[in-house]
């Protein structure tokens, strides 16, 4: 019995010691635009993460002439046709860059981020960065440059792995609307509190949340300070964590 319970003691520790290994320490990385003489510029970030399109925003980076990068999915493109269509017959204002196939975090052992099951393995981190590439070849935009993982946290390993497909890999300095959960109001202070060289991600797919309209006021506030606003792709991204060098 006691040969037992030192031999069930030993495989707890080991059982713990392994899932413990597997639980890597995930990184959130940050990104800048180099700063510019002048009243100053900013990159605006969108993700679309699944579901639907808050067309308050759409409509007024349209009626503003406000440029974007939309981080999109494989799951969303299918199911905004028509937003793409507004998007797509925008080139001059949106960049569609490459947010994930199917929307699962880029972290390569077995884990959940914020409730979201990662994707679990190298292999699967390759498919959910190239599914996502695909689906974007799909709608007739140029390839993609830059990769955001689903909820924007990475495990080291996975970072090298996506550098070394082509992709950078877009951080951000201010968190806007907090995953869409914040309200109208602070979402609002937050991006009109952005600053030159700042680089600001929210969410273009919540379209019932309040924190849609915290994005529109947030942007006006800014373009009446006299900021402009650049694509990752029209500006020198520069982030930590090796996720631009
Ligand atoms: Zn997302």
């Amino acid at each position: 019995m006691r040969l037992f319970q030192k031999h069930f003691c030993a495989v707890a520790i080991w059982l713990w010691a392994v899932s413990a290994s597997n639980a890597q320490l995930l990184v959130e990385p940050t990104l800048h635009i180099k700063a510019e003489a002048g009243s100053g510029r900013v990159a605006l970030t969108l993700d679309a993460c699944g579901g639907k399109t808050d067309t308050r925003i759409l409509s007024a980076l349209v009626e503003n002439k406000i440029t974007a990068t939309i981080f999109v999915t494989g799951i969303w493109l299918k199911h905004n046709a028509a937003a793409v269509a507004i998007m797509r017959a925008h080139p001059e204002l949106f960049e569609l860059e490459n947010h994930g196939g199917r929307h699962v975090p880029a972290v390569d052992t077995p884990q959940k981020i914020y409730g979201i099951r990662s994707a679990g393995s190298p292999e699967a981190v390759l498919a959910e960065v190239e599914s996502g590439a695909a689906a974007l070849a799909v709608t007739g935009e140029p390839a993609p440059k830059w990769f955001r993982g689903a909820t924007a946290e990475y495990s080291p390993s996975a970072i090298a792995m996506i550098r070394k497909l082509g992709f950078k890999i877009a951080g951000f300095s201010i968190n806007g609307d907090g995953g869409s959960l914040l309200g109208a109001k602070e979402t609002a202070r937050r991006i009109a509190a952005a600053k030159d060289g700042d680089v600001i991600i929210a969410h273009i797919n919540q379209p019932t949340h309040t924190a849609g309209e915290g994005v529109v006021q947030g942007l006006r506030a800014l373009k009446a300070k006299g900021l402009t606003f650049v694509r990752l792709d029209d500006a020198d991204g520069v982030g930590d964590e090796g996720t631009t060098d």
